[in-house]
């Protein structure tokens, strides 16, 4: 089963992005044939970005993948815009994939809420490269986080009217894999909305590679709810996600984490004893990651074998699509 995931290369990727996805890839690795981690840089030009420091971002992220646990020699790790194949499919499935949708689709409204005619149009035909980014691979399974959801369905749908309109079985319709803990991590200082790399606070987001005092900080100053009760609750937004996340920390259930906190005299212990766990939790990453993003050199190396594993993944899949479509020469 091909495993296939992206991820942006803008900002800083934060505890939502380490336990909804990049904790999934280094799970996934040797349970994908093979598993295929992709840094979508051309998607992160749909919002407004600096060109100088784009290729930097890639760089950051590339060693915090690595630092995190990924192998190059057990997944394919690589850079989107370095493999065409995404953009050309991405073109020939906006033969299939209805405006209607894209409209509606969260992300896409929430990003263009300030200003809908002015912005990029490529915000809008985001899912359809993203579609593209998965179906180039046939894979079989998509782990994301759970905001991915609404894009993961389109590209399923985008796969089946393809295949129903160009032949059976040209394409694959991927799963998601959403974790059954940690899938919506939530803004510490805010926990209504997801903890995320645009729109978020700094006060209530946790960076991988904050420092433990930092951490500690943000957890401390964590908005919780009324009452004292220590228990996940549709009421108790903030004391939900402190036992959520400690407890993919610890890699225990929440109810564990519950029954563990019992003794607890408040949601001062319960902010403590995360803090703790997600410190513990980061540290290699925060301590391997100097070294790795040093080395340009080697980072480009890496990302240059994967797309060479890649492009040869993606030219079949656009060799069968571009012959059923009756694009170009027989
Ligand atoms: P943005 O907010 O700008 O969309 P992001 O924080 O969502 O950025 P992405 O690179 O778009 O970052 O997402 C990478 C992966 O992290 C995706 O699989 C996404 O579902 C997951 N993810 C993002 N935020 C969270 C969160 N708060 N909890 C769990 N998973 C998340
Ligand atoms: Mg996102």
């Amino acid at each position: 089963m091909r495993i296939f995931s992206g991820i942006q290369p803008t900002g800083t990727k934060h505890l939502g992005n380490y336990i909804g996805a990049i904790r999934q890839y280094v799970a996934g690795q040797d349970v994908g044939d093979p598993a295929i981690f992709c840094i979508v840089d051309l998607h992160a030009v749909t919002v407004a970005y600096d060109p100088a420091t784009l290729r930097g971002s890639v760089h950051d992220l590339t060693a915090m993948l690595l630092a995190a646990g990924l192998d190059p020699e057990r997944c394919v790790l690589f850079r989107q815009g370095d493999v065409q194949e995404h953009t050309e499919l991405s073109w020939l499935l906006s033969a299939v994939i209805p405006l209607g949708p894209l409209n509606r689709m969260h992300q896409f409204r929430e990003k263009s809420a300030a200003q809908r005619d002015l912005v990029a149009s490529g915000l809008l035909f985001y899912p359809v490269l993203q579609a593209a980014d998965v179906l180039a691979y046939r894979a079989g399974e998509v782990p994301v986080g759970e905001d991915q959801r609404e894009h993961l369905e389109l590209m399923r749908d985008a796969a089946r009217r393809f295949n129903g309109r160009f032949g059976e079985d040209i394409l694959v319709v991927p799963e998601h894999r959403i974790p059954a803990v940690g899938a919506r991590i939530m803004d510490l200082q805010d926990p209504s909305r997801k903890m995320s790399t645009t729109g978020g606070s700094v006060e209530g987001t946790v960076y991988v590679l904050d420092e433990p005092d930092a951490i500690a900080k943000k957890f401390r100053r964590a908005v919780t709810d009324s009452g004292t009760e220590i228990v996940r609750a549709p009421d108790k937004p903030g004391v939900t996600n402190l036992i959520d996340i400690q407890a993919v920390a610890r890699g225990i259930t929440p109810d564990a984490v519950v029954e563990d906190m019992r003794s607890a005299r408040g949601y001062g212990d319960l902010k403590a004893a995360t803090a703790d766990a997600v410190i513990e939790m980061l540290a290699p990453v925060r301590e391997r990651y100097p070294e790795l993003r040093a080395d340009e050199a080697k980072l480009e190396a890496v990302l240059s074998a994967g797309a060479e594993k890649a492009r040869a993944m993606a030219r079949v899949t656009l060799a069968d699509v571009r012959a059923a479509m009756g694009v170009g020469p027989a």
